[in-house]
């Protein structure tokens, strides 16, 4: 037999910790029961094979205004109440089976109030089993024909396992054979009628591509946690009818490969379904006695089946396990029943019940809270710290979510309406935990040897096997026919019939041939030993070299693995960018189309722009024009006017020269009179110069001094019957004469300063003026003028006729005469009260001048010169 030098044992480098990036979100499956009673009150409905939808019962829509409306709720798969064991076992446990077969973890719960259904889900009863009795019967199934020896696999107390030598396993073997009390063979023995009907052998699942060269060994282990305390159901522990012990609860710890692990707990190597589900139902009962004695509600507890599979490698020659603990994998499948997820007592519990249930919620509250921060962590790409620690549930399976594992969730529901909220519940946290993805375990390194090793040693030892019985049986010429050849080229015996009992020769010569072919046997024996050497070096090398390839295979197969993921991983890395290029194509789409509808603005806004440009420089030209226009116009006026006003100025001189002419004239006149009186020697007026008295040519533009009418014609007083009535105007200067020159003018208005109303009533006016003549005389002249009502309503003086008399100054010869008198003569004063100064200074000034006084008016008088004849009074 090839037997391999242990040292040589390919190495498997040891698991790496996910190394794996491709994921799988916790599956998420939900079962609707039955209704309990027909008349009980449905709200779940069950939609499609993925989606339900809950309907609030009518009180409780009454009493919360829209809050509770119809919701749906999806799953990988929903089962409805239709759905049998076997079919829930086909999509939720079955996979779960073939990984474990295929080294990989798995971990099943069933979640719900109580009363939902998990149990029922998870273990079933007679007739139904669940899913648990259904898994160790599809393990069973499929490594049946390559479980090792029992206690060839032996679990160390660290969460590891070992491979025992033939001879340990042996001796094991036989101390359980003595101690034990039932039958070896499980198929001899009676299965407990209890649960007979769980497993049926009928619905038989099997799982593909078992490694027939591996050889295969299933623990199991049982644990309750209740109260966040963990028991061992499957421990044996001397039952004490009179006084029970409280079980012992155990504690989590951390393996080398950081999976966590119940210390100490009991693990159970079993070899059938049916001496599995006995383990099981052991601990069940076991479960039950308990909560029945320490009065605990069973649905206020966890319950976690582990079932580990060992399996490890057959030696080169296919007989036994390779014993090399590193070749041993151990994969598990935990199926969990956990506690009501019902947030009060159903069974209205008390006192230290009532704590309980606050822990049992708390256990659940963290696998919720672990869930909800795993989420996020993932969704979020944040690094939250995950509360595993916090209940021992979800210390227990740590590594599955941040491990590597497949995780799936059965959510039980009841339909009736008394549950609604809790189930609402529990959907809600169902449709949180499908988010969560737990990294995708990766497929195990097959160890270096050739495969079909099994195969080939049962081959050889079958055939062996039938060798020796042919060679036991009688000879019937069914030897080999290379023996039978061998045999008949050996030299023919000599006859070997004695004469008698002197024949010495018969003998001898018998002896002699059959030493010769002992000898020859002995030579073919060497012979045969020596090529079975040689083929064995052969083979060793052949096989050596298959090995060497093999590992090659191997290596380039990890390769090709470390390439698939990269390739998966720029695949991504590719439809990723893909997304964002599309993503970025539909931004500068929308900015294109922005960026037109701008241009479209910006064009239509320069066009405005252009053509309000050419507007205004059309008016901008528009108002050039025009202000040349008007310069013209402007310059035509100005010149016109220049002309106008230095017509004007002319005309003006001349008049004023005209005016300076009548006034030399009139001074003249006035000293011709004043001489003629001294001398009484007149000289006659001339007439030829009152024809140069014409009245000033008036212009014909407006005038910025209204003078009034040209030529205003003086309407005569009309004489009272009684005879002239004169105003007698003697300044109060004067001096008193007391001459018979006195002039005495009867029924007159004597005043000292003329006014309106005085001249109003009278139709004459005289002026006694007083003034010094050039002999020191006073002279006194009366000034002697007709009233003229004026076409303003006022009165106005015309003078016709200057008297002098003539009398000697008693005061002085020099008196000069003040201003107040030249007011008086003239009988104003300005407009603002201050008197007059001016040039009327003398009397022939005055004497050339007419009043006016406007009626009401106090703006000043209007003067102007009347080319009237002076007469001279006799
Ligand atoms: P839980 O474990 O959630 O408290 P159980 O599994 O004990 O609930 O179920 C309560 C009852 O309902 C049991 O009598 C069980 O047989 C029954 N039941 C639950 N689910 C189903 C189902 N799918 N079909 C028929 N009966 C069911
Ligand atoms: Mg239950």
């Amino acid at each position: 037999m090839i037997r391999q030098a242990k040292g040589k044992t390919p190495r498997r480098p040891p698991p790496k910790k996910t190394s794996n990036n491709q994921k799988d979100p916790v599956g998420v499956y939900c079962r609707v029961r039955p209704l309990g009673a027909d008349d009980e009150e449905c709200c779940i409905e069950v939609i499609s094979n993925t989606t339900i939808q809950l309907h609030a019962p009518d009180g409780l829509k009454a009493n919360r205004n829209g809050e509770y409306k119809e919701t749906q709720y999806s799953f990988k798969k929903v089962f409805g109440i239709k759905t049998t064991q076997k079919e829930l076992f086909e999509d939720v446990a079955k996979p779960l089976v073939e990984d474990l077969i295929h080294c990989k973890n798995g971990l099943l719960f069933t979640y719900g109030v109580t009363g939902s259904g998990k149990t029922h889900t998870m273990t079933g009863s007679p007739g139904q089993g669940g899913l648990l009795p259904r898994s160790l019967d599809m393990i069973f199934n499929s490594i049946g024909p390559y479980q090792a020896k029992r206690y060839v696999f032996k679990p160390d107390d660290k969460n590891g396992m070992e491979v025992q030598n033939q001879i340990d396993a042996l001796l094991d073997r036989q101390k359980r054979d003595s101690q034990s009390t039932v039958p070896k063979t499980p198929n001899t023995r009676r299965i407990d009628p209890e649960f007979a009907d769980m497993i049926s052998p009928e619905d038989a699942c099997r799982a593909d591509g078992v490694d027939e060269d591996s050889s295969y060994s299933v623990f199991v282990s049982y644990i309750e946690i209740y109260n966040n305390y963990i028991y061992d159901l499957l421990e044996e522990t001397p039952f004490d009818p009179i006084k029970p012990k409280p079980p012992q609860s155990k504690i989590l710890r951390e393996d080398q490969n950081h999976n966590m692990y119940v210390a100490g707990c009991t693990e159970v190597e079993v070899k059938s379904t049916e001496e599995a589900f006995e383990v099981f139902w052991r601990g069940q009962k076991k479960r039950r006695i308990a909560n029945t004695q320490l009065n605990r509600e069973s649905s206020r507890s966890h319950s976690v089946f582990i079932v580990k599979l060992a399996q490890a490698p057959l030696d080169a020659d296919g007989d036994n396990v390779l014993q090399d603990k590193n070749q041993v994998n151990v994969s598990q499948l935990c199926l969990v029943d956990l506690a009501g997820s019902e947030r009060t007592s159903r069974t209205r519990a008390e006192g230290s019940r009532l704590r309980e249930a606050g822990n049992i919620n708390q256990s659940l509250m963290t696998l919720r809270t672990c869930i909800e921060v795993l989420r996020e962590n993932q969704m979020c790409g944040t690094n939250k710290m995950v509360p595993y620690r916090d209940s021992k549930v979800t210390h227990l399976f740590k590594n599955y979510f941040d491990g590597e594992g497949k995780v799936r969730m059965v959510v039980c529901v009841n339909p009736k309406a008394d549950d609604y909220e809790e189930t609402l519940l529990v959907m809600r946290f169902a449709e949180m935990t499908q988010e969560v993805e737990v990294a995708r375990p990766v497929d195990r390194p097959i160890c270096g040897y050739t495969a079909g090793r099994r195969q080939r040693n049962q081959a050889f030892k079958d055939e062996l096997t039938r060798r020796l019985e042919d060679r036991g049986g009688p000879v019937d010429g069914e030897f080999p026919t290379v023996l039978n050849q061998l045999l008949q080229s050996f030299p023919p015996l000599p006859p070997c019939e004695v004469s008698g009992p002197n024949d010495d020769v018969t003998l001898p010569r018998l002896i002699e041939a059959l030493e010769k072919r002992h000898r020859v046997r002995q030579m073919m024996i060497e012979e045969y030993n020596k090529t079975a050497d040689m083929l064995k070096s052969v083979l060793q090398e052949q096989d050596s070299n298959i090995l060497s390839k093999e590992n090659f295979i191997h290596e380039q197969r990890g390769k090709l693995g470390e390439k698939d993921k990269m390739m998966q991983n720029q695949k991504n890395e590719i439809d990723r960018l893909e997304k964002k290029s599309k993503m970025l194509e539909y931004k500068i789409d929308i900015l294109q189309k922005t960026t037109n509808i701008y241009e479209e603005d910006k064009r239509s806004l320069q066009h405005e722009l252009e053509s309000r440009e050419q507007r205004l420089q059309r008016e901008m030209s528009e108002k050039r024009r025009m202000e040349s226009r008007m310069q013209g116009i402007v310059t035509d006026a100005k010149l016109k006017w220049e002309k106008e006003c230095e017509r004007r100025v002319n005309a003006k001189q001349l008049e004023m020269q005209n005016k300076l002419w009548v006034k030399d004239e009139k001074l003249k006149q006035l000293k011709a009179i004043v001489t003629e009186g001294k001398t009484e020697n007149r000289q006659p007026q001339r007439p030829s110069r009152e024809k140069d008295k014409v009245p000033p040519k008036r212009s014909a533009s407006p005038s910025p001094v209204p003078t009034g009418p040209a030529v205003r014609p003086l309407h005569r007083r009309s004489h009272s019957a009684g005879g002239e009535r004169w105003v007698d105007h003697t300044p109060s200067s004067n001096v008193d004469l007391d001459t018979v020159l006195q002039p005495n003018i009867p029924n007159a208005i004597k005043v000292n300063a003329p006014n309106e109303k005085a001249l109003s009533k009278c139709d004459k006016y005289v002026l006694t003026h007083q003034e010094v003549a050039s002999d020191g005389e006073i002279q006194t002249k009366l000034i002697k003028g007709e009233v003229f009502r004026t076409r303003g309503g006022g009165q106005a003086v015309q003078f016709t006729d200057i008297e002098t008399l003539k009398q000697e100054s008693p005061v002085s010869s020099s008196r000069k005469r003040r201003s107040s008198e030249r007011r008086d003569a003239r009988g104003e004063s300005g407009p603002d009260g201050e008197p007059m100064d001016g040039d009327w200074t003398d009397v022939e000034t005055r004497c050339s001048v007419a009043l006016e006084m406007r009626a009401g008016s106090n703006l000043g008088p209007g003067y102007q010169h009347h080319g009237y004849t002076k007469r001279r009074k006799p």
